[in-house]
């Protein structure tokens, strides 16, 4: 079956199995929606005045921390949704590991107000890619999922196969720093790199840990001649 076919198929599927089953709340598990009430309470959010600017990282104030000083993190401003614990980590794992594109979208929606300030910042979207090999096991990119929402929200265009990941990497969370950044080197290309020329672009994935990965894919499209980086994560690790 081509891919877009299956994608296809396993869309229909989830939509008659929710008209079968009630949707359940991808934080606790709760019938009655995506996400319910008090999941949405319970989440916290990053403060964009209270963080550092281009990592997230709870400073108190807006100041950028050591960690950005010292090391180069590739892109030149960062917007994070929520730290990732409890709850907020459970829905996540619903939307990655589970098929719930429908909490990876509400979990973006409640962002809304922060995605709107990249409108006059950013002119595309590049998602994160997955390996071709991942997006047939999954059927989808989470990441992408979420550039979808950035873009109905700021209305600028999701370019989702400009950034490709031709080397299959190991779950990043289960490494240490120094195996992050050899995992994931080398793992990134460009293609149609003319298409991004002279662009402002906002790089989009679900959680931002180390930011190995972020940096891998800065780095990929500054060679291409993209100085305009912007990053995006749903989620942040609390340290
Ligand atoms: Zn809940
Ligand atoms: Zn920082």
């Amino acid at each position: 079956m081509p891919p877009n076919i299956s994608i296809i198929f396993k869309d229909a599927l989830q939509s008659l199995l929710n008209s079968v089953y009630p949707v359940k709340c991808g934080g606790c598990g709760k019938s009655g929606g995506a996400l319910c009430n008090d999941c949405i309470d319970s989440f916290q959010r990053i403060d964009e005045n209270t963080s550092c600017p281009i990592c997230g990282r709870g400073m108190g104030i807006r100041s950028v921390c050591g960690e950005c000083i010292k090391d180069e993190r590739g892109f030149i401003e960062g917007r994070y949704g929520f730290f990732y614990e409890k709850n907020l980590r459970e829905a996540i794992h619903a939307f990655k590991f589970h098929g719930r594109k429908d909490v990876g979208r509400a979990l973006t929606n409640l962002l809304s107000e922060k995605i709107k300030g990249l409108s006059s910042t950013v002119d595309l979207i590049i998602p994160i890619p997955v390996t071709e090999k991942r997006l047939k096991e999954r059927g989808f990119n989470p990441s992408f999922i979420i550039s979808q929402v950035i873009s109905e929200i700021i209305k600028k265009p999701v370019l989702p196969t400009v950034l490709i990941k031709g080397k299959e990497t190991l779950d990043q969370s289960r490494l240490d720093r120094e195996e992050r950044l050899r995992n994931i080197k080398g793992a990134f290309s460009v293609k149609d790199g003319e298409r991004i020329k002279g662009k402002r672009v906002l790089i989009v994935d679900d959680l931002f840990t180390t930011g190995a990965t972020a940096r891998e894919a800065s780095y990929t499209l500054k060679k291409r001649g993209i100085d305009r980086l912007y990053f995006f994560a749903l989620a942040r690790a609390m340290t």
